[in-house]
């Protein structure tokens, strides 16, 4: 598969105008700005592309939501607000190819009878926000952006808005909050987004990768597009590779590309031939998988039935060296960190997890302990307000379960054993 998202990115002129150009930049929305948007809506249908956010849901059914509704403005958000551990695949489309995101973004809102988008971009990425305003500015000078796109009578004008660091932001209607000015912290749903967004009005929030696709998606059409990868969610795929490989780094491959494959052909195996432990495939809050349970497919539909997530494609590896009970422990410090508080299961809940996990790392643990952690986890899972709750309460729960005998070594030994 030829590389889409991170074509030429290694190219030092990769950001600029005039170099996309020059690679067929823009034609695309060329292409799509004379098409009827419904026929636009439809072609995303009909190439089942999903979201590459985390939670894969159609692209093409959120978009339908949105453009039946007849409230206007309409907004276009694209989230750029990449703030889970282990998860950077968004960060080389934002700082070495900004003008593949603001032609999808142009397809979109044309598709979407958009009129304003933003990207709410992550705060720990400014060089990415030099890029992407200096690209904006360029679109701009060029008419792909403005009153009048490239002579079509369309309008749509783009910003970026800068976010302060919270995780809980990545969620769209926290995100939505943020961009009005309030505290970060998810709304109710329903009613959702698309309906009810951005300052009460029909609002579509979709990830960087996912925007960024409509270029491809429009060039090859909905038929070609279908063919690449796993015939139930295609497309390429980007995949940020950290922890104890060779070669880490952001990888696109065909969705569906193997855990394995991705391990061991792409990155080069397991730094200084040591053993794999553990991997865990999609961010953080996915569930951790043993070593002997990484052939499986990495997209939405079949890495849960190999007992994970594909979540945002990030894969974490760690080796023979490494202590589960402590990576759990680290993860939940992070949730605890990030929880906003809305909520009591997840605002409490975090801390005594925090708390049980620390002593059993510590060595102070009772032999109560991880049935203590499984119960609270219990209590957690699915009462809460949004899904860092949920996230939570997956990752203790999946490291208990795969590796519960490192748990009950720390509270028998009296401490840690590696
Ligand atoms: Fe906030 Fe946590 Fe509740 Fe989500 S689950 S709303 S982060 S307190």
């Amino acid at each position: 598969m030829n590389k889409t998202l991170l074509a030429n990115i290694d190219d030092p002129r990769s950001a600029d105008l005039d170099f996309y150009e020059q690679n067929g930049g823009y034609e695309s929305l060329r292409k799509a700005l004379p098409m009827d948007p419904g026929v636009i809506i439809e072609n995303v249908k009909n190439a089942n592309l999903r979201g590459r956010g985390g939670a894969g849901f159609p692209t093409g059914m959120k978009w339908t939501f949105a453009s039946g509704d007849p409230k206007f403005p309409k907004y276009l958000v694209c989230n750029a607000d990449e703030g889970e551990p282990g998860t950077f695949k968004d960060r080389p489309i934002l700082e070495k190819n900004p003008h593949i995101l603001i032609e999808g973004m142009a397809i979109s809102a044309h598709a979407l009878k958009s009129d304003y988008g933003y990207i709410y971009l992550r705060g720990e990425y400014p060089d990415a926000r030099v890029i992407l305003e200096q690209a904006i500015d360029q679109a701009y000078e060029k008419k792909y952006l403005g009153d009048n796109v490239m002579g079509s009578g369309k309008k749509f004008h783009l910003s970026v808005h800068v976010g302060a660091g919270a995780y809980i932001c990545g969620e769209e209607t926290a995100l939505i909050e943020s961009l009005e000015g309030k505290k970060g912290q998810p709304r109710l749903k329903p009613p959702f987004p698309v309906s009810v967004g951005a300052w009460g009005l029909p609002t579509i929030v979709n990830n960087v990768e996912t925007l960024s696709n409509l270029p491809l998606l429009i060039r090859i059409g909905p038929e070609q597009y279908a063919a690449i990868g796993s015939p139930e969610c295609p497309g390429p795929k980007l995949y940020s590779v950290s922890g104890h490989v060779e070669r880490p780094g952001v990888l696109e491959l065909p969705m569906g590309t193997s855990l394995k494959e991705i391990i061991y052909e792409h990155c080069g195996g397991i730094k200084g031939g040591k053993t794999l432990k553990a991997v865990i495939p999609g961010g953080i809050s996915t569930p951790v998988l043993p070593h002997d349970k990484i052939d499986c497919p990495m997209d939405f539909v079949n890495m849960p039935k190999h007992g994970s997530m594909l979540g945002s494609g990030a894969v974490i590896v760690m080796d023979e060296s490494v202590c589960m009970v402590k990576v759990c422990l680290r993860a939940i410090k992070f949730f605890e960190h990030e929880s906003c508080g809305k909520c009591t299961p997840c605002k409490d809940g975090t801390g005594w997890l925090r708390r049980i996990l620390a002593r059993i790392e510590q060595g102070e643990g009772h032999k109560d302990d991880i049935d203590l952690l499984v119960s609270i986890a219990g209590n957690i899972a699915g009462k809460t307000f949004c899904p860092l709750g949920d996230g939570t309460a997956s990752v203790v729960q999946n490291f208990v379960k795969h590796f519960r005998a490192e748990f009950e070594s720390h509270i028998t030994g009296r401490g840690c054993p590696f």
